[in-house]
C-alpha cells in the first residue's frame, strides 16, 4: 500500500477512472436523483433525490448543456452518477452517446450503479454505447437487505463485457467483513479495483450517521471517525488476500485535490480580463454595489474616468464588476452610497461567493 500525492491510498494502480477525477478532468454527470435504494449514509439532499439532472452545479435542460459545461471544464471524461443512472437508462444512453460523439471515443466515461436494475440488456445497451468502466455499489449495509442478492447476479453479468468492472463503497465503520466479503467476491468474479470512500456527513445524512453512533473526527471536517482507519485495514488486508487494485479516496482529497483541479480549469475559460485566478481556482475582483446601477456607470466613466473596458455591469447580481486595484482606488475616493468590495467566487455555474471584503 502506498500514500498518493493527492492524500489518498492505493494498491496496486489507481482505478482509470481516479486517474482523470483526481486531476480535476472529470464532468460529473448526474443523471438522476431516482434511486431504488434508501441508504441511511445517503448523501444527497432532498432536491437531488428527484428526477433531476445536472452537469456539475449547472441544471441540465438538454444534451447542449452538458457538452457546454464539458467544453468549460475542458473535461477529458465524465463520472455518469445519481441516484441510480440505470432508473433512467435511456437518458443515460443518450448522454454518453452524445459525449463520445462529441469528444471522441477516449473520452473516459465510467457509471456508478447499485447494480439492482443491470440486467444483461441494460449493461449491453451501455457497452454499445461505449462506457468504459462500471463500478458497483452493493447494498452491503443492510442487514437482511432484499436488493444484495439481485446486485451481486447481475454484477456478475457485468464481466460478459470488455471494460472495466470495479466496486465502489463507502468506509463505514463496523461494516468492515462485509466489505472484505465484498471484495473478495469481486476478486474471484475478476473485478479489476474496489475504490472505497472515506465516510463524509452531509446535512442530509447527519442525523441518521448520528443516530446511529457515527461522530465527525473534528469540527472543522465532514469525515467521519474511524472510516478512514477502516479503510486502510482493508487496503492492508486486500493486498495480502486478494489481487484487486484498491483505491481510498479521502476527504481531503476530494476537497482539496479534485475540487480545486477542476476549479482551476474551469477558471481559466470562464475568467474575464478584470478577474485574477487565485492559486485555488477562485476568481478574484472588485465590485461596486448601488440602487442605480446605469447611474454608477456614468458616474464612475464620465467622472472617475474609469476606462469603459474596465468595468462590467452584471445586472443579475447588481453591481458593477472591475479589478481590484480599480475598486480599491475607488473606494478611497467616492464618497457616499456606493459600496466597494473584493470578492472572491467559484467559476462554477452556481457561482457560489467564498469571500467578501468591504473596501469602505
Ligand atoms: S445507492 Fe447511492 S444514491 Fe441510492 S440511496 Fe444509496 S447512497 Fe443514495
Amino acid at each position: 500500500m502506498r500514500e498518493t500525492p493527492y492524500y489518498s491510498y492505493v494498491v496496486g494502480e489507481l482505478p482509470e477512472g481516479c486517474k482523470y477525477c483526481v486531476r480535476g478532468e472529470k464532468l460529473v454527470l448526474f443523471v438522476t436523483g431516482v434511486c431504488p435504494r434508501n441508504c441511511f449514509y445517503c448523501p444527497l439532499s432532498p432536491w437531488r433525490r428527484k428526477d433531476v439532472v445536472y452537469a456539475n452545479e449547472r441544471p441540465v435542460k438538454s444534451v447542449k448543456d452538458i457538452i457546454e459545461e464539458a467544453k468549460i471544464q475542458d473535461a477529458r471524461g465524465a463520472g455518469v452518477t445519481g441516484g441510480d443512472p440505470l432508473a433512467r437508462l435511456s437518458r443515460t444512453i443518450e448522454y454518453i452517446k452524445a459525449l463520445k460523439e462529441e469528444f471522441g471515443k477516449k473520452f473516459h466515461i465510467h457509471l456508478y450503479t447499485t447494480g439492482i436494475l443491470a440486467d444483461e440488456k441494460a449493461l449491453q445497451k451501455l457497452y454499445d454505447a461505449g462506457l468504459d468502466e462500471i463500478r458497483f455499489h452493493p447494498d452491503l449495509f443492510e442487514p437482511n437487505s432484499k436488493f444484495l442478492q439481485r446486485e451481486i447476479e447481475n454484477m456478475k453479468k457485468a464481466f460478459d463485457f470488455s471494460w472495466d468492472v470495479g466496486g465502489e463503497v463507502p468506509a463505514v465503520p463496523g461494516f468492515g467483513d462485509r466489505i472484505k466479503w465484498f471484495a473478495s467476491l469481486l476478486d474471484n468474479m475478476g473485478g479489476r479495483f474496489l475504490n472505497i470512500n472515506e465516510l463524509e456527513f452531509s446535512e442530509t445524512n447527519l442525523r441518521n450517521l448520528l443516530t446511529r453512533g457515527y461522530r465527525p473526527i473534528s469540527d472543522e471536517s465532514s469525515a467521519i471517525k474511524g472510516s478512514l482507519e477502516l479503510g486502510l485495514e482493508i487496503l492492508e488486508w486486500g493486498e495480502k488476500n486478494t489481487s484487486l487494485n484498491y483505491h481510498l479516496c479521502t476527504a481531503k482529497l476530494k476537497d482539496a485535490v479534485q475540487l480545486r483541479n477542476r476549479l482551476i480549469r474551469m477558471a481559466k475559460n470562464v475568467a474575464r480580463p478584470y478577474m485574477e485566478i487565485t492559486e485555488d481556482g477562485t476568481l478574484r475582483f472588485g465590485i461596486a454595489e448601488y440602487e442605480d446601477l446605469e447611474e454608477l456607470y456614468e458616474l464612475l466613466v464620465e467622472e472617475a474616468g474609469v476606462p469603459e473596458e474596465w468595468l462590467y455591469i452584471n445586472w443579475e447580481k447588481k453591481r458593477i464588476e472591475m479589478p481590484v486595484e480599480v475598486a480599491e482606488e475607488l473606494a478611497d475616493a467616492i464618497e457616499g452610497d456606493v459600496k466597494f468590495y473584493i470578492v472572491e467566487e467559484y467559476p462554477t455555474w452556481d457561482r457560489v461567493e467564498v469571500e467578501r471584503i468591504p473596501l469602505n
